[in-house]
């Protein structure tokens, strides 16, 4: 892998600071590698892939372009990939804080573990910002996380001959319940109310697998939990019939992901509702030579796709290019036919 971690203090200087290495924030680093501009991509989570990689890293994703399906993880690796010959640097585990203009013009970056960086432009990558799950409102569930709750399924194999429950009513909900039935000892999905805000297709399949007797479905809500040492043992049900316990020993609560948008909102900049206003020819935000492309980002229209992130990537990268090189002029090229970009790209 072309990742280049940094574990030397000191100050970096670098043409663009992307802030997050979520699919958008990798896909720049391609971008600004075509016009030469050099990256160094900081996350605080400790891998690249954002949401892909952490909250659905097995799950396939359809609606890439000519990649008719694709799991988080598998995207992630291809993007990793991409971005191979532009050596990029990454600094993984480090939340971003500061940033702000210097007397030069540049940016100065400070992370929460007091690396400096001073970049021509910025890019902010962030997501949903640092987003977390939101908790279920259950005395002593935090001494049980990780070990047998958990609000994001890393490996399904972790899963296997489990007596697993599944709470909410969400895509998150649906989408384990069918992808775990398989392979669980037993899965029950618990909700509060016998409507699903998930995807009517998924609805659809979950009651197929519910009349099958392959999933039980449970209307209540959640009371109590036993166990010992971080390992479920039971979980205490409330219904319309009364109090129920079932033997359960993998919980995983989607209850939705507080945003929170973070360092980001102290910048500065121009927001709208916790999001990042950018115009849509450069996807730079109030201040100039600060970008924010993907999910935390918003313009008229604006949709949450993996994909419309990339598109922005490639304009601001444009429009990056006139910042980093002034004196340069960019000339529009495909890379099918220019040898110049086969060249940067390690293909001629
Ligand atoms: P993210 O993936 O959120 O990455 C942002 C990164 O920035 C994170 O790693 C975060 O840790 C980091 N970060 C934030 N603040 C800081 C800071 N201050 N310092 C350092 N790092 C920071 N989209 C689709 O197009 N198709 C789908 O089928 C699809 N399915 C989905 C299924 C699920 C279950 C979920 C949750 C999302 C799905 N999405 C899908 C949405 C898609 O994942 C997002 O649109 C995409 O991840 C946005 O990419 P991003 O790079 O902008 O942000």
């Amino acid at each position: 892998m072309a990742l280049d971690d940094m574990p030397e203090a000191g100050t970096i200087e670098i043409d663009a600071l992307v802030i997050g290495a979520g699919p958008v924030g990798l896909f720049a680093v391609f971008e600004l590698g075509l016009v030469d501009i050099k990256s160094l991509v900081i996350d605080i989570l400790g891998k690249p892939g954002g949401q892909c990689s952490e909250l659905y890293p097995e799950k396939p994703i359809y609606d890439i372009p000519a990649l008719p399906t694709v799991t988080g993880q598998e995207l992630t690796d291809r993007l990793l990939e991409q971005v191979k010959p532009f050596g990029a640097k990454f600094v993984f585990g480090e939340r971003v804080d500061e940033l702000q203009r210097g007397e030069d013009g540049r940016f100065h970056i400070k992370t929460d573990a007091g690396r400096a960086v001073v970049a021509k432009v910025v890019v902010i990558a962030a997501g949903g910002g640092s987003f977390t799950p939101k908790r279920p409102p259950i005395e002593g569930i935090e001494a049980y996380e990780g070990k047998s709750v958990h609000y994001a399924v890393r490996r399904m194999e972790d899963l296997r001959g489990k007596d697993v429950l599944i709470v909410g009513g969400g895509d998150s909900a649906l989408d384990w319940t069918l992808n775990l039935a398989p392979l669980a000892k037993s899965l029950t999905l618990l909700h509060r109310r016998d409507e699903f805000r998930g995807a009517p297709h998924s609805v659809e399949q979950m009651r197929a697998l519910v009349a099958e007797g392959r999933v039980r479905l449970i209307i209540g809500q959640m009371a109590k939990i036993d166990g010992a040492d971080g390992e479920l043992e039971a979980v205490t049900v409330k219904t319309a019939a009364g109090e129920e316990k079932l033997p359960i020993n993998a919980m995983l609560p989607f209850f939705g992901l507080t945003m929170k948008l973070g360092p980001v909102a102290h910048w500065g900049l121009n927001l709208n509702e916790n999001l990042i206003l950018v115009d849509t020819e450069r996807f730079e935000t109030s201040e100039k030579g600060i970008f924010a492309i993907g999910d935390i980002n918003w313009y008229p229209g604006k949709l949450k796709l993996i994909l419309s992130g990339f598109h922005e990537a490639a304009l601001m990268a444009q429009a990056a290019h006139k910042i980093v090189h002034p004196d340069k002029k960019l000339l529009f090229q495909y890379t099918t036919s220019s040898s110049s970009l086969q060249k940067k790209l390690g293909v001629k």
